[in-house]
């Protein structure tokens, strides 16, 4: 009764990811348990992402924009996307689409409840919640375990991004709907990465958010008393109400998350190693990596693909935070290079690691090189120690 073909520990954007595309495959036969300690009935994050091709929730995004804006001290773009776009998608309505897909089907069952123990038992996994335990040929993991990410090894960089968001809503018309403000960096660094973002959802109704990529957090009221100074001084609005906030963290670092955690058990999602180290952007990975796992199943009837992640791209996102490590205040001369010097669908497919070599010279040769120079050093004597 509790014997499942597949497992799905965590029911957010990897497990509902999973279970989404597995419900749309050959294997919509197999019994499916997804379990989460959470009703997901809340709008608890947003996810956005850019990409030149469609995707399976392109039906459920909330706001689409074809231009971005970057700011900084003494430069200003603003880049028409072109064959991009820049797409949001509300955790809500995410959760609501992935959920009423999968309860039509009824080999597929949910159970709201807490995961308290894995393993693997004569070539099976046990997995004990704290009212039943259940048994399955294959168990997807995506809780985020601290207990197996040990990412302060000396080869290894790590950085917390975070960000803390309102939502506001003004009584004038103040934001222009046509772009996003992917960086301003016209704030005080203190030598870390620090930047806003603004999403604007309509004339009056914007997503306001103040992000850090550093060692630590800070109060929260440094972030507000952040972003009350941006809505003033930055976009001069004094009069709106915060209708919602949004506050996260994800890890940036270049530690090589487990993906086999059993012969039986896989790790999905940010605990899978799917944040991009340097961005954190992890939402269109998710969605690669579901599909790349269900191929595999189909096809070989287990999940373990053989990840084709370009090594160069491993090597810049070292780099890069390596220089966030040592510098984070350079960011912001490096990232206003990149943005002055190159076309902005180049960045957009570089951070999509979709350029080739002759591209990612051109990518190179764009930025202050004695950062970058100082961080391949670094690299190479960190690895040559541990040797
Ligand atoms: C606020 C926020 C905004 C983000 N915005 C973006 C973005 O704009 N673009 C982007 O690409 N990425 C973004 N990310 C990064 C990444 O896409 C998200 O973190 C994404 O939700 C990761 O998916 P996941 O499945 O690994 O984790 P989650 O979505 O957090 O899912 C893990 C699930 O496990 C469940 N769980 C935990 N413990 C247990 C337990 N003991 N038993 C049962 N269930 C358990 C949780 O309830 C949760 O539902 C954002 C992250 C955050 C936190």
């Amino acid at each position: 009764m509790n014997h499942f073909d597949y497992i799905i520990i965590g029911g957010g954007c990897a497990g509902l990811s999973l279970a989404y595309q597995l419900n749309k495959s050959t294997l919509k036969n197999k019994k499916v348990l997804i379990i989460d300690k959470e009703k997901k009935n809340k709008n608890d994050r947003t996810w956005c992402f850019w990409t030149d091709e469609s995707t399976a929730f392109d039906h459920i995004v909330y706001r689409s924009w074809k231009t971005i804006e970057f700011l900084s001290d003494d430069f200003t773009l603003h880049a028409p996307l072109k064959n991009f776009t820049y797409k949001m998608i509300r955790g809500i309505d995410f959760y609501q689409e992935a959920l009423s897909e999968i309860s039509q089907n009824t080999n597929f069952q949910l159970v709201n409840d807490d995961v308290i123990e894995l393993k693997e038992v004569n070539g099976k996994v046990s997995i004990k919640t704290h009212n039943q335990t259940y048994t399955a040929d294959w168990a997807f993991e995506s809780r985020f375990d601290n207990s197996r990410f040990f990412p302060e090894m000396p080869q290894n960089h790590y950085l917390t991004q975070h960000f803390k968001g309102w939502i506001v809503e003004t009584q004038a018309n103040v934001f222009d709907t046509n772009k996003i403000r992917m960086f301003d960096f016209r704030t005080e660094q203190k030598q870390e990465v620090r930047f806003f973002y603004v999403l604007p959802f309509s004339d009056k109704e914007a997503l306001v958010e103040y992000t850090l990529f550093s060692k630590h957090l800070i109060a929260q009221e440094e972030y507000d008393q952040n972003l009350k100074e941006y809505l003033s001084n930055h976009l001069k609005i004094s009069n709106y109400h915060i209708k919602e906030v949004e506050f996260g963290t994800i890890p940036m670092t270049d530690y090589k998350f487990q993906r086999k955690l059993g012969d039986r058990i896989m790790s999905i999602g940010v605990g899978g190693g799917r944040a991009k180290p340097s961005t954190g952007y992890a939402f269109l990975r998710i969605q690669q990596d579901s599909s790349k796992i269900v191929k595999s199943l189909e096809q070989k009837g287990q999940p373990f693909y053989k990840e084709d992640t370009g090594k160069q791209f491993e090597i810049y996102d070292a780099m890069i935070l390596n220089i966030m490590n040592r510098k984070g205040e350079s960011i912001k001369e490096i990232f206003t290079a990149l943005f002055k010097n190159n076309p902005i669908e180049r960045i957009l497919l570089f951070l999509n690691e979709k350029t080739n070599f002759f591209s990612d010279i051109l990518i190179m040769s764009s930025v202050p090189p004695l950062p970058f120079l100082k961080s391949i050093r670094n690299i190479f004597l960190s690895r040559s120690l541990i040797k």
